[in-house]
C-alpha cells in the first residue's frame, strides 16, 4: 500500500531542495543517499562533462536487481531540474492541493515524477513484490533541452521498457506519440553598404532573409507536422546596408520523413534566396530529438493499460507537439511511454498538484510493476 503521508511529506520536502537545471547537485546528492538506502545500486554518471573533476552533476542511475519476475527490467524516470523561478519553493498544502507561495515555481515538474517512483521502489520493498529488474533514471537538464538524457551512460541501462513520469496529462494517460525535431540555424552574409551613398554596391542580408522566409510553408505543415521561424536578428544602423542575419527556426513531426523534408525545404528557400540576390548562407541543421511513436500493442502501452485498469484509473492513448526524456530514450532503442502525473500549469508560479493525484501517480507505478509480470512480449 502507497503511504499517503509519508509521499506528501516527501514531495513537500523535495520541492524546497532548490534544483533549477544546471543546479541539482543537492537534489542528486539526496535521491542518491534515497535510492541506496532503499537497496539499489547507485551510480552517477558524466552526463554534463564535468561530475569527474568534482563539478557538476550528471544523471542518477539506480539499479534494483529482479528477485524471480518474469517481467521485463523496466526504466523508470523522472528529471531533477527545473526552469526558473525555482530558488527558495514555499510549498502550500491546502484543500488537498500544493502550490508554491506564488513567487516561484512549484516544481511539481518534475519532483511529482520522482516521489511516485520512489514511494514505488518503497511498496515493492515493503510488500517484498516480484519484479523483473528495475532501473530508475533521475536525469539532469530536462528542461534545457534533454541534455542529461541526450548524455546519459546508456552502457549501464540495461531495460528496454520503460516509463517517463513528465506529461501534464492526469493520471492514466499514455503518451505514445511525439515528434521528432529539427533545428535550423542560418547565417545570410551578404554585403555591407551605405545606404544612402551608394546602396547598389550593397546586399542587404535581411532582404534575403525576408525573401527566403517569405517563400518557405512555416506553421502547421499537416496534422503530423510543423515549422517555425523563431528568431531573427541582423543589422547595424538604418543608414547601413545589412551585412549579416542569423535565422533561427524548427520543423517538427511525428513522421520522421515529413519533419526531415520540412526541414530540407526551408534549407532549400534560404540557399536559394541567398543564391538570388548573391549573399552567401552557411545554414547549421540539428536533429534534437527522434520521436515517440509507440504502438497501441507495444509492451510499455499493454503493460500501463493493464495497470490502470487494475486500480480504476481510465487509460486513453495520448499525443504531444513536446519532446521529452522520452523521446530520446525511443530514440536509443527502450520503448518508452511517457505518462500524465496531474501537474498543472507547469513552469508558471501558479503551478500546482493535487494530493489525490500525488497518490495515484504512485499506485500506478506498483501496479505498472505487477502488471509487467503477467504480460508477455
Ligand atoms: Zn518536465
Amino acid at each position: 500500500m502507497v503511504n499517503t503521508e509519508r509521499l506528501i511529506q516527501e514531495f513537500m520536502e523535495l520541492v524546497q531542495v532548490d534544483s533549477e537545471s544546471g543546479a541539482e547537485r543537492q537534489l542528486a546528492d539526496l535521491l542518491k543517499e534515497r535510492l541506496a538506502a532503499l537497496g539499489l545500486e547507485v551510480f552517477e554518471d558524466n552526463a554534463s562533462g564535468f561530475v569527474e573533476v568534482g563539478r557538476g552533476t550528471g544523471n542518477v542511475i539506480a539499479t534494483l536487481p529482479g528477485n524471480g519476475g518474469e517481467g521485463p527490467p523496466l526504466l523508470l524516470s523522472a528529471h531533477m531540474d527545473t526552469v526558473k523561478p525555482g530558488q527558495g519553493v514555499r510549498p502550500r498544502r491546502e484543500n488537498g492541493m500544493i502550490t508554491s507561495s506564488g513567487d516561484t515555481i512549484l516544481g511539481s515538474d518534475d519532483k511529482a515524477g520522482i516521489v511516485a517512483i520512489l514511494e514505488c521502489l518503497r511498496v515493492i520493498k515493503e510488500e517484498n513484490i516480484t519484479h523483473g529488474g528495475v532501473q530508475v533514471v533521475f536525469t539532469v537538464a530536462e528542461e534545457i533541452g534533454l541534455v542529461g538524457a541526450k548524455n546519459l551512460d546508456y552502457s549501464r541501462i540495461k531495460a528496454r521498457v520503460g516509463f517517463v513520469l513528465d506529461s501534464g496529462g492526469p493520471p492514466g494517460e499514455i503518451i505514445i506519440k511525439a515528434p521528432t525535431q529539427y533545428s535550423l540555424t542560418a547565417t545570410i552574409k551578404g554585403k555591407a553598404a551605405h545606404a544612402g551613398i551608394a546602396p547598389e554596391q550593397g546586399i542587404n542580408a535581411i532582404v534575403v532573409a525576408s525573401h527566403a522566409i517569405a517563400n518557405m510553408k512555416v506553421g502547421r505543415i499537416d496534422e503530423e507536422t510543423t515549422s517555425n521561424i523563431g528568431l531573427i536578428s541582423g543589422g547595424v544602423a538604418t543608414n547601413i546596408v545589412p551585412e549579416q542575419t542569423t535565422v533561427k527556426g524548427e520543423a517538427r513531426s511525428i513522421n520522421p520523413t515529413k519533419a526531415k523534408d520540412q526541414i530540407d525545404h526551408m534549407v532549400d528557400e534560404i540557399n536559394k534566396a541567398a543564391e538570388k540576390f548573391g549573399a552567401t548562407a552557411a545554414i547549421d541543421v540539428v536533429k534534437e530529438y527522434d520521436p515517440i511513436n509507440l504502438a497501441p500493442e507495444s509492451l510499455p502501452v499493454r503493460i500501463a493499460m493493464q495497470a490502470a485498469a487494475n486500480i480504476g484509473v481510465k487509460p486513453f492513448l495520448g499525443q504531444t507537439g513536446g519532446g521529452s526524456d522520452a523521446n530520446i530514450f525511443n530514440g536509443q532503442g527502450i520503448a518508452c511511454a511517457n505518462l500524465g502525473i496531474g501537474m498543472s500549469k507547469v513552469h508558471t508560479t501558479e503551478e500546482f498538484i493535487t494530493e489525490e493525484n500525488l497518490v495515484a501517480n504512485a499506485q500506478f507505478m506498483v501496479e505498472i510493476i505487477k502488471a509487467a509480470q503477467g504480460i508477455k512480449e
